[in-house]
C-alpha cells in the first residue's frame, strides 16, 4: 500500500508543535507530511501587541519556518488555503491541490465584530505580522500629519477597543510607546489621549478581581482612560460612537474585542460555533477519524462544561497530542486522550510590569514581568532549542 498523507494546514503553535513532534516520531517512509501555512514564516502571536505599539520590530515576533523544520522530513507549502474538501480529501491552495489520508486544521483564529457597524470596515486588528505593521505606520502617521494641521487634535486620540488580554497588553505598550512619539514629533504629550473601552462589566474578565485592579492602576497611571461596560455601537471614518452616546474622534481605532475561528472551518462543512468545532477527546472533529482540528477552531469543554479560551498553551499542547494520535493510528494503536495541563496565565503591562497567576499563587509588577520573560523564552527554546533563544530572545 502507499504511504498515507498527512497535511497540517497552518504553522501557527499549534501546526508547528504538530509537524515537530510528527517529525520526531515517524520513521523514515512511514508517512508524508506537508505543512501548509500563508507565510514563510512562523509569528508568535503573543508577542504582537509589541511591534504594533512600536515598541519592539517585527522581527523579534517571527521566524522562518525553515528553522523550526527539517525539510528533508516535511514538505513545507507556501500558500493560502481556500477550501477544504471532506469527501474528496483534499485542500484547494490558491495555486494547486492538495490530498490527503490524514488532515490537521491549525488556522488559528479571526476578528469577530459581533456584527457592529463600521469595525470591520475602520479599525485595525491585531492579528498576523502584516496587520501590526500597518498598525504601527498608522500611529507614527498621525503624528506626523498633526504636525502639518495642528487643528486636528482628534489624530492624537487612540481608541482600544476591547480589555481582555490582547487589548490591555497593546494598550500597556501603547502607553510607553507615545512620550518617546511625543519626543520625536515635538507634541505635547498633554494632547494625547488613549482609551481603552469595553462593553463587559470587567477589564481581563475572569481573571483575579485584584489583579485587575492592579492591571487597570498600572494603566491609569501611565495615562490609560478606561471606558468600563461601555459598549461600542459603530465606528465611522471620524471616530466611535459609544453606547452611551458619547462620540470619540479618533483616527485610530484597533479592535481587540472579538476573536472567532477561522471562516474556512464553517465553509468545508464542520459544525462550528463562531468557527470553532466540538472535537472529540482525541482532537478529532465529530464523525471524523481522521481530521483533527486544533488551535483556535477547536473547541474543548472544561470539566465544568464551559468552553475553554483559546490560548497558544492550548494550541500547542493539542498539537503534540494530535501528532502523537496520528502516529498511534497509522501503526494501528490505542489512541490517548487529551488533557489540558493549565501552566498559569501571564499579562505584559508594558515595560517592567504584569500580572499573572500560577496554580493558587499571584503575581503582580517586576516578578511577574520576569514570569512573562521566561515564558517567552522556554517557547523559543520549544521550538526553536538555544539557538533561537539567542537569537529571538529578549532578554531586558
Ligand atoms: P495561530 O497561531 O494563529 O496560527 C495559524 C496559522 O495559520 C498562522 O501562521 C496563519 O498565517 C496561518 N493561516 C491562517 N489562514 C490561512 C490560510 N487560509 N492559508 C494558509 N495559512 C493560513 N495566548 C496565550 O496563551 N498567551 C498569551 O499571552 C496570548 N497573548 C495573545 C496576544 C494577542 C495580541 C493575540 C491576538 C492572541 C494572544 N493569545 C495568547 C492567543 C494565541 O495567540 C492563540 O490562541 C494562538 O495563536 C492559537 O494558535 P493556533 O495554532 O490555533 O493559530
Amino acid at each position: 500500500s502507499s504511504i498515507p498523507k498527512i497535511v497540517i494546514l497552518g504553522a501557527g503553535y499549534g501546526g508547528i508543535l504538530t509537524a515537530q513532534k510528527l517529525q520526531k516520531e515517524l520513521n523514515y517512509n512511514e508517512a508524508d507530511v506537508t505543512l501548509v501555512n500563508r507565510h514563510d514564516y512562523h509569528y508568535f502571536t503573543t508577542h504582537l501587541h509589541m511591534p504594533a505599539a512600536g515598541t519592539d520590530s517585527v522581527d523579534h515576533s517571527r521566524v522562518a519556518i525553515s528553522r523550526l523544520i527539517d525539510e528533508f522530513k516535511i514538505d513545507l507549502v507556501k500558500s493560502n488555503v481556500q477550501d477544504i474538501r471532506l469527501f474528496d480529501k483534499k485542500v484547494i491552495l490558491e495555486d494547486g491541490t492538495l490530498s490527503f489520508d490524514y488532515l490537521i486544521v491549525a488556522l488559528g483564529g479571526e476578528p469577530e465584530s459581533f456584527g457592529i457597524p463600521g469595525l470591520d470596515n475602520y479599525a485595525f486588528t491585531i492579528r498576523s505580522i502584516n496587520s501590526v505593521r500597518l498598525i504601527r505606520q498608522h500611529i507614527e502617521y498621525q503624528f506626523a500629519q498633526y504636525k502639518g494641521d495642528e487643528s486636528r487634535k482628534d489624530r492624537l486620540n487612540f481608541v482600544v477597543g476591547g480589555a481582555g488580554f490582547s487589548g490591555i497588553e497593546f494598550v500597556a505598550e501603547l502607553a510607553d510607546r507615545i512620550p518617546l512619539l511625543c519626543r520625536e514629533y515635538d507634541v505635547d504629550p498633554a494632547l494625547v489621549h488613549i482609551y481603552n473601552i469595553e462593553a463587559a462589566p470587567t477589564a481581563l474578565p475572569g481573571f483575579d478581581a485584584e489583579l485587575v485592579e492592579y492591571a487597570m492602576d498600572v494603566l491609569k497611571k501611565k495615562g490609560v482612560t478606561f471606558k468600563i461596560g461601555t459598549a461600542i455601537k459603530e465606528c465611522t471614518e471620524k471616530g466611535v460612537l459609544l453606547a452611551t452616546d458619547e462620540l470619540i474622534k479618533t483616527a485610530t481605532v484597533v479592535w481587540t474585542g472579538g476573536i472567532r475561528g477561522n471562516r474556512l472551518v464553517e465553509a468545508a462543512g464542520f459544525e462550528a460555533m463562531r468557527g470553532r468545532v466540538k472535537i472529540d477527546e482525541y482532537l478529532r472533529a465529530p464523525n471524523q477519524e481522521q481530521i483533527f482540528i486544533i488551535g483556535d477552531n477547536s473547541l474543548m469543554l472544561n470539566s465544568e462544561g464551559r468552553p475553554y479560551p483559546p490560548t497558544a498553551q492550548m494550541a500547542m499542547q493539542q498539537g503534540i497530542c494530535c501528532a502523537q494520535n496520528i502516529v498511534a493510528l497509522i501503526r494501528g494503536q490505542q489512541l490517548k486522550p487529551f488533557h489540558f495541563s493549565h501552566k498559569g496565565t501571564v499579562a505584559s503591562l508594558g515595560k517592567g510590569e504584569a500580572i499573572a497567576v500560577v496554580g493558587h499563587k499571584k503575581y503582580m509588577g517586576w516578578k511577574a514581568a520576569q514570569l512573562k520573560k521566561l515564558v517567552d523564552l522556554r517557547y523559543l527554546f520549544t521550538i526553536g532549542g538555544i539557538t533561537l533563544v539567542l537569537r529571538k530572545g529578549r532578554f531586558l
